[in-house]
């Protein structure tokens, strides 16, 4: 007997199902985007028992023919393909024919829909994909698509579900990408018959952004706007110190799409790393745009992952634009951020007029200063405020350095710059600094040693839950607060795993610098300060300490005058 057969059609269609609809909130984003397809300008969605029970999706666009209609149901059936060229090109959502019936293939739907030429509309019911009925009924213009008992022929799919709650904030994770990427249109989202969100069509993105993030996440957003060959990149971002606790507030597109792109995530984590703090996240709503034939969105059947062809040049581009927005004009940063990315040369319609804004937003009073070399020469020392911060004159301006701040930066790029030679000097502790922990803290602590070692930290188990620290790199100045250090690494662990060597390593170091720092309070000698100032200038990344915070502030003379009323 042969052993190869044909899969039935209705078990063809179960399965295609399967790889676009996972999930309640699969339905919600392919009925959206058909109708953002179809120029709808208000869309209703409401939902019941989290998407379970009921799907319902309004639009007022242009609606369909009764013929189309049918069509549309079939698999394979679209109006936005028609030849293998439209692929490279395709700028709608879905092109594949295959969410409608995929969804009507699961579930017991009804679609109803109105051209603005027919003097009536159609309604079309269908129960596991089998068209049950169909005849004419009056609506306004538009399509509405009602999908009841999602699942109820897949019980297996269904048991993947997760809890209401869960599926509820995918829906609406869902909702607002799309509602970012679209905000001239009019989302109103009910659940359970309740109104839930109603969004006013908006000018532009950032109103759109204030409607869903709130007023205080969004002032504190910078806008960039950047291109550079046939890449665009616009959007918005936090200035330096408004990072967020969680990752709720990330978004990313591209063409358009909300799609999960690691690189490009990794390109914001990257140009923000010295003003992020450990367990600290941007905040950004970020459009991509690239040339269609750059874009592979086939990669994943959700589209939810995309391939883009010059990554590494994207990658780039993203985190030089922030970077010109944070460190504008420091010479030696644009060093370090200038790559040899394929797209043209370093960026050149940066506008202006958002580094302006960005100046205002992270200091109102305060400048920041042209270039890092210009930045710390010609220094005249004054005196040391409060025992913290260093005062300094610099023709017409009056310049601060927080001394504990500088000393971190100086330190911790340090001993970095030696961990990457791998070839990091030790001395040893006169007496080995015991440090007991809980079991489960040991078991944390096992897992760092080795990198703690190869950045000179050499600590040894000294029993189950006893370490001894024997060694310690001879960068770090100061061994007193040690097992400080060592317990805000094991936290810093504790509460969120490194993500990379990068992060571990630069976690540690920070940690390190900080407690190995002139603190506050310490007195410096006119020596000391100047070795400090000397120190810092010759810093990669001097304007801020590794946890973020800046290292120096300036005040323009007319900032005086202005305040004493001289002019
Ligand atoms: P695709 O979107 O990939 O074309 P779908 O299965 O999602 O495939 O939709 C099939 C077709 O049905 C679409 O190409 C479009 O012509 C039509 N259609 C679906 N939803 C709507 C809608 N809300 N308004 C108008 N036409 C629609
Ligand atoms: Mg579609």
């Amino acid at each position: 007997m042969n052993k190869i057969h044909v899969l039935p059609e209705p078990l063809i269609r179960l399965i295609a199902a399967g790889e676009v609809i996972e999930r309640p909130a699969s339905v919600v984003k392919e009925l959206v985007e058909n109708s953002l397809d179809a120029g709808g300008t208000t869309i209703t969605v409401d939902l019941w028992g989290a998407g379970r029970t009921r799907i319902r999706v309004s639009d007022n666009g242009e609606g369909m023919t009764p013929q189309d209609a049918r069509t549309a149901l079939e698999r394979h059936a679209t109006s936005k393909l028609q030849n293998f060229e439209d692929l490279e090109s395709i700028a709608t959502f879905g092109f594949r024919g295959e969410a409608l019936p995929s969804i009507a293939a699961i579930s017991r739907l009804e679609l109803s829909t109105r051209r603005a030429d027919a003097k009536e509309g159609w309604a079309l019911k269908l129960e596991a994909g089998k068209l049950l009925s169909e005849q004419s009924a009056g609506r306004p213009v538009g399509t509405t698509i009602d999908v009841q008992d999602l699942f109820f022929n897949t019980p297996a799919r269904s048991k993947f579900l997760k809890r209401d709650s869960t599926e509820r904030s995918h829906v609406l994770r869902t909702l607002q990408e799309i509602a970012l990427a679209n905000p001239s249109v009019r989302f109103e989202i009910a659940m359970d018959g309740k109104p839930m969100l109603t969004l006013a069509p908006a000018k532009e993105l950032g109103e759109r952004i204030a409607d869903l993030w709130g007023i205080s996440v969004t002032e504190e957003l910078v806008s960039l706007q950047i291109t550079q060959g046939p890449c665009t990149i616009r959007g918005y971002i936090n200035a330096t110190q408004a990072h967020h606790p969680t990752k709720a507030y990330q978004t990313l597109f591209v063409n358009d799409r909300p799609v999960l792109q690691r690189m490009l995530n990794h390109a914001v984590y990257e140009a923000y790393r010295e003003w992020l703090p450990v367990g600290r996240h941007p905040v950004y709503c970020l459009f991509v745009e690239l040339d269609p034939g750059f874009v592979d969105v086939n990669v994943h059947p959700t589209k939810r992952e995309v391939r883009i062809s010059d990554e590494r040049a994207t990658y780039d581009l993203l985190f030089t634009a922030i970077r010109a927005l944070f460190q504008p004009r420091t010479s030696k940063s644009a060093e370090a951020t200038t790559f040899s990315a394929p797209f043209a040369a370093t960026p050149r319609n940066f506008e202006p007029s958002q580094q302006t804004m960005l100046l205002e937003l992270q200091a109102p009073l305060a400048t920041v200063p042209e270039t890092s070399q210009a930045s710390f020469s010609n220094l005249r020392y004054l005196g040391q405020f409060q025992k913290l911060y260093l005062l300094f004159e610099q023709g017409h301006e009056l310049m601060l350095i927080d001394q504990h701040a500088a000393a971190e930066r100086v330190l911790y790029e340090r001993l970095l710059a030696q961990v990457s030679t791998r070839d990091v000097a030790r001395q040893a502790l006169l007496t080995p600094l015991l440090w007991d922990v809980s079991v489960d803290q040991a078991e944390t602590v096992q897992s760092f040693l080795p990198e703690l070692e190869k950045m000179g930290f050499v600590l040894e188990a000294f029993g189950p839950t006893t370490f001894a620290l024997k060694e310690w790199p001879i960068v770090l100045p100061e061994t007193k607060h040690a097992k400080r250090f060592l317990e805000e690494v094991l936290e810093s662990f504790q509460n969120e795993q490194p993500t990379s060597q990068t992060d571990t390593q630069h976690r540690i170091a920070a940690s390190a610098a900080c407690r190995a720092a002139v603190m506050a309070n310490d007195s410096l000698s006119p020596e000391e300060v100047a070795r400090l100032v000397e120190d810092l200038s010759a810093c990669e990344r001097p304007m801020s300490c590794p946890h973020g915070r800046p290292t120096n502030i300036r005040f323009p003379m007319s900032e005086f005058d202005r305040r004493f009323r001289r002019k």
